[in-house]
Protein backbone atom coordinates (compact mmCIF):
# COMPACT_ATOMS: atom_id res chain seq x y z
CA UNK A 1 0.00 0.00 0.00
CA UNK A 2 1.28 3.09 -1.06
CA UNK A 3 0.99 6.08 1.52
CA UNK A 4 1.01 9.72 -0.25
CA UNK A 5 2.28 12.45 1.61
CA UNK A 6 0.07 15.79 1.07
CA UNK A 7 1.73 18.48 -0.19
CA UNK A 8 0.64 22.42 -1.15
CA UNK A 9 2.72 23.75 -4.19
CA UNK A 10 1.05 27.14 -3.73
CA UNK A 11 2.65 27.84 -0.38
CA UNK A 12 6.24 26.81 0.21
CA UNK A 13 5.97 27.12 3.56
CA UNK A 14 2.86 27.28 4.40
CA UNK A 15 2.35 30.85 5.67
CA UNK A 16 -0.36 31.54 3.70
CA UNK A 17 -2.54 29.29 5.79
CA UNK A 18 -1.85 31.00 9.17
CA UNK A 19 -3.54 34.36 7.98
CA UNK A 20 -7.19 33.08 9.14
CA UNK A 21 -5.59 32.39 13.02
CA UNK A 22 -7.71 35.61 15.14
CA UNK A 23 -5.27 38.71 15.72
CA UNK A 24 -6.89 40.54 18.47
CA UNK A 25 -7.69 39.51 21.49
CA UNK A 26 -7.61 41.01 25.33
CA UNK A 27 -6.85 39.61 28.37
CA UNK A 28 -10.17 38.58 30.91
CA UNK A 29 -8.11 39.58 33.99
CA UNK A 30 -6.36 42.89 32.39
CA UNK A 31 -7.91 44.00 29.49
CA UNK A 32 -4.37 44.10 27.56
CA UNK A 33 -4.01 42.83 24.01
CA UNK A 34 -2.91 39.71 23.80
CA UNK A 35 0.45 38.45 22.19
CA UNK A 36 -0.68 35.76 19.98
CA UNK A 37 1.85 33.11 19.08
CA UNK A 38 1.54 31.01 16.15
CA UNK A 39 3.69 28.29 15.28
CA UNK A 40 3.28 25.47 12.57
CA UNK A 41 4.29 22.01 12.67
CA UNK A 42 4.76 21.03 8.79
CA UNK A 43 5.40 17.62 9.44
CA UNK A 44 1.95 17.04 10.25
CA UNK A 45 0.38 20.48 9.02
CA UNK A 46 -0.79 21.63 12.18
CA UNK A 47 -1.00 25.88 13.25
CA UNK A 48 -0.83 25.93 16.85
CA UNK A 49 -2.27 29.11 18.41
CA UNK A 50 -1.32 30.62 21.69
CA UNK A 51 -2.31 33.52 23.47
CA UNK A 52 -0.54 35.12 25.89
CA UNK A 53 -0.87 38.07 28.47
CA UNK A 54 2.54 39.92 29.03
CA UNK A 55 1.09 41.80 32.15
CA UNK A 56 -0.23 38.79 33.80
CA UNK A 57 2.42 36.24 32.62
CA UNK A 58 -0.81 34.26 31.88
CA UNK A 59 -1.38 31.98 28.70
CA UNK A 60 -5.11 31.81 27.90
CA UNK A 61 -5.24 29.31 25.57
CA UNK A 62 -3.47 26.78 22.85
CA UNK A 63 -5.39 26.13 20.29
CA UNK A 64 -4.87 23.65 17.38
CA UNK A 65 -5.23 24.45 13.45
CA UNK A 66 -5.37 21.82 11.05
CA UNK A 67 -4.77 22.87 7.55
CA UNK A 68 -5.83 21.64 4.72
ZN1 LIG B 1 -3.73 40.25 31.62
Amino acid sequence: MKIEKWFNELSENNLDHIVFVEKQHHCALCGSELKIHVKSYLENYTVQEEAECEKCQLKTRVKDHRMH
